[in-house]
């Protein structure tokens, strides 16, 4: 029997930022764009941006030859995309999983401070003690997690290849030890029937869905489908239509014939889904509260200082530019990459 009791990794209310995004007139969101646009060229640098970002830095990223996408998709198309200089729209963690898979470019991100409420619930030392209590466990590791914690699993997996991966491994009798979002690992587990044993983390965002408040609002809309991210609460992803990482909720809600959707992920999303969907109508799954604080109005607060104005700073500061280059020690970065490399070999049935 193992020594190790695992802890609630849950960030309580205060560990979490109350973040307020500055509200810019049109015209001066217009003209920070094309500030931004020419710097990039300037600088020979590709932006992509995480679908949980602003609106309008999703728009900039797309409309200079970036990219918007889930996390694992970015650091695919950042390191496939010939530019030398990779700006990271997003958190933390994104930043590294591009800089580990291309060491040789350079990768900034508006600000440093964007964290995930994930990553910072799973700290590398705990987790090598967690890891070092169940070595008879293959260690699987969702991609939100540091580059520390990376370096130490056998799998990095992201909530779009997850069930494969897992299901994939229970077959060759493998037993997991899963980390750090606690809601996905048991949504996983249910699935695919898994011996997993579960770090206890979970996102500031999703954890926040509420089982209730969601049936009362089905009421309101019945022939409302229910899109659901495997990061919410048993009793949310239970009720829903379709379950599945943002990708996949932004297919859903192209391919299935409703006209109204009612969406438990962070409301960063509703811009790619209304710009894909103009005609359809998309309804914010009710939370714990209502805005009173950064758990309860269902967005990250870490997404939301990815703002035009830092993004702006970034490009024309070089003095902050210099405090927020994402580095990885090479020793990590070459052990990380091995989990991450194992990953998109499988997606491509290597
Ligand atoms: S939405 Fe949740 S999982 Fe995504 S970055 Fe924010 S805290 Fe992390």
């Amino acid at each position: 029997m193992s020594s190790f009791t695992l802890p609630d990794y849950t960030l309580s209310e205060q560990q979490v930022p109350q973040f307020q995004c500055a509200v810019l007139p049109q015209s001066e969101k217009e003209a920070l764009k094309a500030q931004i646009a020419q710097r990039l060229d300037a600088l020979g640098a590709v932006l992509i941006a995480h679908y949980y970002v602003d609106g309008e830095v999703q728009d900039l990223a797309e409309a200079t030859g970036g990219f918007v996408s889930d996390s694992l998709e970015m650091a695919r198309f950042g390191r496939d995309h010939a530019a030398d200089t990779v700006i990271v729209a997003g958190v933390r963690f994104m930043g590294e999983t591009a800089k580990i898979l291309s060491p040789a470019k350079r990768v900034f991100m508006p600000t440093l401070e964007a964290e995930c409420s994930l990553d910072l619930g799973c700290p590398p030392d705990e987790f090598a003690a967690f890891r070092a209590a169940h070595p008879d466990r293959t260690v699987v590791v969702y991609a939100n997690t540091s580059a520390e914690v990376k370096a130490q699993s056998d799998w990095v997996v992201t909530s779009s290849c997850a069930l494969e991966i897992v299901a994939h491994l229970r077959d060759q009798g493998e037993k997991i030890l899963w980390a750090p979002d606690k809601h996905l690992g048991r949504y996983i587990q249910t699935q695919t029937n898994a011996d997993m044993l579960i770090w206890s983390g979970a996102c500031v965002v999703h954890d926040e869905f509420k089982l209730k408040a969601l049936l009362d609002l089905k009421k309101v809309y019945p022939a409302a489908a229910v899109l659901v991210h495997p990061e919410s609460p048993a009793a949310v992803t239970g009720i829903a239509d379709a379950v599945g990482s943002t990708s996949a909720i932004i297919k859903a809600a192209s391919q299935m014939p409703n006209d109204t959707f009612i969406v438990a992920t962070d409301k960063g999303i509703f811009h790619k889904l209304k710009q894909l969907n103009p005609s359809k109508r998309f309804i914010e799954a009710p939370t714990a509260g209502d805005g009173a604080t950064c758990r309860s109005c269902a967005h990250c607060p870490w997404m939301a200082m990815n703002e035009l104005q830092t993004l702006d700073r970034l490009l024309r500061d070089e003095t902050y530019r210099a405090g927020c280059e994402i580095h990885v020690g090479d020793d990590i970065g070459e052990r990380a990459k091995i989990p991450l490399d194992r990953m998109l070999a499988f997606q491509r049935g290597v």
